[in-house]
């Protein structure tokens, strides 16, 4: 079955970090079409909260208009990464190109992090794209809404790319797509139906993008994209409905992506249906990309139904009405509650823009065809006894401006909370919210009597397969090749013992980094020494990729020292002050109890405008270096901080 054994892959994974500053870095002069042109204006629109939750932390934004760009920023920044890469720094050795008719496989994102999935697979002039994800920004990155994949090498062959594949709907999978739709020359997509209708439904706020073009696919569907690459796709389970796998056919073999996925495991913990990796295993596939995620953790995933069991439970014993706080983006896990709620002869209301929309696109895909009318509108929940009322709300990571946050506030408009109700929190935490999560339970506490979180089964039903789930399919499936896939480097590398047991041999488990391009032949799988840009490009709102690291360092600079405001009224005749100048003071010190320092500023301040001769014109800009140095440094003698110093000089 294991025909090849040898790989020449490298096995350093720092190795190839550090080029991320240099020569493939993508500088803002580099032409693009968009750029020059009168780019079409893109709207960017409160995102929805869903995939946010499964994958970062929470922020919220305006509406806000924003053109794109094609400049990407290299965040060299990220320095711990490009620190550990200089120290181990590798002779370079001559650079092995990919074999003349051999397939090259690159991730544009996703495997150095969670979120921005994106990556391609190439043979000749015929490209695939396999998925346009979203990441969600960093402690690094304050400020950023989102960060996309870098698409400067599909952009640069965008004529040849046939087919843009997204396995589901999740954001982190998704989101981008309408960002760099027409970067990459508005190809084809192929997606099940489901996520067609989200992606749709996000697009509608994109006036000025291009009018996507679907083909919509079934699990057992077999599309031939160009002349050497056709798909056969499958169903796999994850946590929102028609979540695809597929085998991509290609002269080097077949390429098998499970998408995000994990096995389903009956009351027992067993898992079952396994007849699609059953025929995978008969496919001879040659490399299978292979979800991460939570490969580290033992065991299989527990059974949804276990967790379904238990949320049933808590509503059949509530006495007034019940609350759930969920993802939007945990479609399955809603549907089910829905129906939990039906057969307990309670209504429904959907609280949260997210969520109404996800429920919408199953409604209309005939996932709640028993008789959803269960569903009511949130302002009919009066209309009805508490004890036959159910409340689904997004919010539960403790977003500000989310419905929960509003009811606990008591500032939502339909519902208030009553000591008789039961509020049940049916998400896992996701890192980061901790602190924030907590005091929303306690808010709640405060107010009603049954409060209750699922977290702790949560964590272990989640929608990506954990370390046995993963050993089977590779065990099922038996490919030449493993490539872990979604997540960052430790969690990849658990893979590796994992595939030992079932008899891979670690060097056919391959660790690539973003960028890395991999060259495939019948029997082989080379990481070459070419990279493609993949360096992150930023959405902030305003535009893409137009957030250069300096306004990222003053960000964090802001954040860290905060900053002084020095307003210095100049009369234009005589160059002299008109008034004592103005310090104002944000985040640094309080300026009150420090008057000392104060009056010393504003001794310096008068000093530096004194020593200008009054017949020499005010120069503007070498008055504010000046102030900026002589301040700066005196705040800094005197407190040991570098707040950013702001001078405004208004001549009279
Ligand atoms: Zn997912």
């Amino acid at each position: 079955m294991l025909k090849d054994k040898k790989t020449t892959k490298t096995n350093d994974p720092l190795r190839h970090s550090s080029s991320e500053a240099s020569p493939l870095r993508h500088s803002s002069s580099e032409a693009s079409p968009l750029r020059q042109s009168n780019s079409p204006r893109f709207r960017q629109v409160e995102a929805g909260s869903e995939a946010r939750k499964e994958t970062g932390p929470i922020r919220h934004f305006r509406r806000q208009t924003f053109s794109p760009r094609t400049h990407a920023l290299s965040v060299t920044s990220r320095s711990v990464r490009t620190e550990i890469a200089k120290k181990t720094a590798q002779p370079s050795r001559p650079a092995a190109a990919a074999e003349k008719g051999s397939v090259r496989f690159a991730a544009l994102g996703g495997m150095e992090e969670i979120g921005r999935n994106c990556s391609f697979f190439e043979y000749e002039n015929e490209i695939v794209v396999i998925d346009v994800g979203i990441q969600f920004p960093e402690e690094e990155t304050p400020g950023i809404d989102y960060i996309i994949p870098n698409a400067t090498y599909l952009e640069s062959k965008k004529k040849n790319i046939r087919a843009i594949i997204l396995t589901h709907g999740h954001y982190d999978h998704i989101a981008a797509i309408h960002y760099l739709i027409e970067k990459l020359g508005n190809p084809v997509i192929y997606t099940s139906a489901f996520t067609k209708a989200i992606v749709k439904k996000r697009h509608e706020e994109f006036t000025n993008a291009p009018k996507l073009i679907f083909e919509t696919v079934k699990p057992g569907d077999k599309v031939k994209f160009s002349e050497h690459l056709s798909a056969k796709f499958f169903e796999v389970g994850h946590t929102i409905p028609e979540s695809l796998g597929f085998v991509l056919e290609t002269p080097a073999g077949n390429m098998a992506s499970c998408g995000d996925f994990r096995l389903e495991t009956d009351r027992s913990g067993k898992p079952h249906d396994l007849e699609t990796f059953e025929a995978l295993g008969k496919m001879d596939i040659h490399t299978l990309f292979l979800d991460a995620t939570n490969a580290e953790f033992p065991g299989f995933t527990l059974s949804e139904r276990v967790v379904e069991e238990e949320i049933e439970e808590l509503i059949r014993n509530a006495k007034g009405r019940v609350i759930i706080a969920a993802f939007a983006s945990l479609v399955d896990r809603l549907l089910e509650i829905i129906k939990i709620a039906e057969k307990l002869g309670r209504k429904v209301a959907l609280n949260g823009r997210s969520m109404i929309a996800n429920i919408d696109i199953a409604k209309n895909l005939g996932y709640l065809k028993e008789k959803h009318e269960n569903v009511i509108p949130l302002q009919d929940i009066h209309k009805y006894k508490d004890e036959k009322i159910l409340i689904l709300t997004t919010g539960s990571q403790g977003e500000s401006n989310a419905g929960l946050m509003r009811m606990v506030n008591g500032e939502h408009r339909i519902v208030q909370f009553k000591d008789t109700d039961t509020i049940i929190f049916s998400s896992s935490v996701i890192p980061g919210n901790e602190r924030s999560i907590q005091s929303l339970q306690d808010n709640i506490a405060r107010q009603v009597d049954e409060v209750y979180n699922s977290k702790l089964l949560d964590i272990h039903s989640s929608g990506h397969a954990r370390g046995e789930d993963v050993k089977l399919v590779m065990k099922i499936i038996a490919p030449k090749f493993v490539v872990p896939i979604h997540s960052y480097y430790y969690k990849r590398k658990a893979v590796i013992k994992l595939a030992k047991e079932v008899g891979i041999e670690k060097d056919r488990v391959i660790l690539m980094d973003n960028g890395q391009v991999a060259s495939l032949t019948k029997n082989k799988f080379t990481i070459t020494d070419e990279k493609v840009p993949a360096s992150y490009v930023m959405v902030d709102g305003l535009g893409i990729g137009d957030v250069e690291e300096v306004v990222l360092r003053d960000r964090l600079n802001l954040a860290k020292e905060g900053m002084i405001v020095i307003i210095l009224a100049i009369q234009h005749s005589n160059g002299r002050l008109v008034k004592s100048p103005d310090i104002i003071s944000r985040g640094f010190i309080y300026l009150k109890e420090n008057r000392e320092i104060v009056e010393e500023m504003r001794k310096r301040l008068r000093a530096i405008i004194g020593r200008i001769p009054s017949y020499q014109k005010i120069e503007a800009d070498y008055l504010k270096t000046l102030i900026r140095e002589q301040i700066g440094q005196f705040v800094y003698n005197q407190t040991k901080r570098r707040p950013m110093v702001l001078p405004v000089i208004i001549e009279i």
